[in-house]
């Protein structure tokens, strides 16, 4: 049976330097009043501050700089990741670009795809979404149903996706699509493709989220042709494909810090004097943190030793996403408050946003049910 092993690992002096870096760029930020830390997430998308991120070298860190990256280790990102969560900075725009589209077009994507878009992203002016999900076809993506036909000079895509968020607002979408019919093998025949969001045949409608705000969107792609260098890897690698990606995009801190700013607001209302209570609680919860912390960073590790820590990756997205919906929780039960982003009050603002989207936290990426199989798989239990 499988093992997990998350060793212990201890920052190098340059990911320590990185952290200095960014969190004087993060003060700066606030200092100017560019943001408000109670009130935003990873999730909010902000094309100007991803400008100045980028300017400052904060995305496509780990890339090759013939692509405009800036060449640095996987555990440098993972602090300016970290530190970004920490301070609650709105890096919605380049989120998913930086965190999977990127590495995805690197590792897999064509030389053209590589020389147009990931200077772009680079420069954070290009933006990403993910064109997995489809009305029939959520936690069970083999099952999706989009097609691309082959046609001369590329491929010709017909089908729905479903909860493509930001589809609006992003330059590309990564799409999965079905390049062979349905056999009894399901994960053949499926590929990836890098889809222009502003190409003919393409019309995106928008989905209202739980607090009113239009994230989702449905996507319908009514014979939109994409460039055969367009393909991510070789027709029918499309499982192989997406199951990596899924890797990027489920072991970054960002599945366990999307409400850290609650936590933080929380203690800083509480004092220096807690009850027992506040402090048994308070100290539960940063003990799972610091543990989650730890099994990130490893990952973060493994990535820079060239792994591919799939089972890993989703043990941290079940146990992380399953603390980040406990947060509110605790915290309403801590300090009760009449939470509205109305409030003049930052904790009431900050938890009026987390009630709005905690629900979601353990639905993308991948839901537990979903997740805890894979566990298993990757244990040797099934
Ligand atoms: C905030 C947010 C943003 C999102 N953004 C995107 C995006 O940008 N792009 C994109 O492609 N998708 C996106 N999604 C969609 C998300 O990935 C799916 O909602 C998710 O994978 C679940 O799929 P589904 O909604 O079809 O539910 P279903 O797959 O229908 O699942 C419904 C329930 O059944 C359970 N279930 C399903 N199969 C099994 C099984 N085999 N065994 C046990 N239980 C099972 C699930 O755990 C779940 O509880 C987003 C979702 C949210 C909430």
């Amino acid at each position: 049976m499988h093992a997990f092993r998350f060793e212990s690992l201890t920052l190098p002096p340059e990911a320590e330097e990185m952290r200095r870096k960014v969190r004087a760029f993060l003060q700066e930020e606030r200092d100017t009043g560019r943001y408000a830390a109670h009130r935003t997430s990873w999730s909010t998308f902000d094309p100007e501050f991803s400008k100045r991120a980028a300017k400052a070298g904060f995305i496509g860190m780990t890339w090759p700089k013939q692509y405009g990256g800036g060449e640095y280790s996987n555990l440098q990102r993972f602090v300016v990741t970290e530190e970004m969560l920490a301070a609650g900075a709105p890096g919605g725009a380049h989120w998913i670009a930086d965190r999977q589209s990127g590495p995805q077009i690197l590792k897999h994507g064509s030389e053209r795809a590589r020389q147009l878009i990931l200077p772009k992203i680079a420069a954070g002016e290009c933006y990403f979404g993910i064109g997995m999900s489809e009305p029939d076809s959520g936690s069970d993506l083999a099952a999706a149903r989009t097609k691309a036909d082959k046609v001369e000079g590329g491929w010709v895509i017909n089908g729905t996706k479903i909860w493509t968020s930001n589809a609006h607002r992003v330059h590309y979408l990564i799409v999965l699509a079905r390049t062979e019919p349905l056999s009894e093998n399901r994960h053949a025949g499926l590929s990836q493709f890098i889809v222009d969001t502003s190409s003919e045949g393409i019309e995106i409608r928008p989905i209202m989220n739980l607090s009113g705000g239009h994230e989702f969107n449905e996507v319908f792609f009514k014979s939109c042709f994409v460039p055969d260098d367009m393909m991510i890897g070789k027709p029918g690698e499309g499982w192989t494909r997406v199951t990596g990606e899924l890797a990027f995009e489920r072991a970054g801190p960002d599945r366990f810090m999307s409400d850290i700013r609650l936590l933080v607001e929380l203690v800083d209302k509480i004092g220096r004097e807690p009850n027992e209570r506040q402090a048994v609680e308070i100290g539960r919860l940063a003990a799972h943190f610091a543990t989650l912390r730890r099994m990130s960073s490893s990952i973060a590790g493994l990535l820079e030793r060239g792994e591919s820590p799939v089972t890993e990756a989703a043990l941290v997205k079940d146990v992380g996403t399953a603390f980040e919906r406990e947060v509110p929780e605790m915290v309403r039960k801590l300090l009760p408050i009449e939470a509205s982003l109305d409030d003049d009050d930052e904790y009431s603002q900050a938890m009026a946003h987390v009630l709005l989207h905690a629900p979601s936290f353990t639905i993308r990426g991948g839901t537990p049910e979903i997740l805890r199989g894979m566990i298993a798989r990757g244990l040797g239990l099934r």
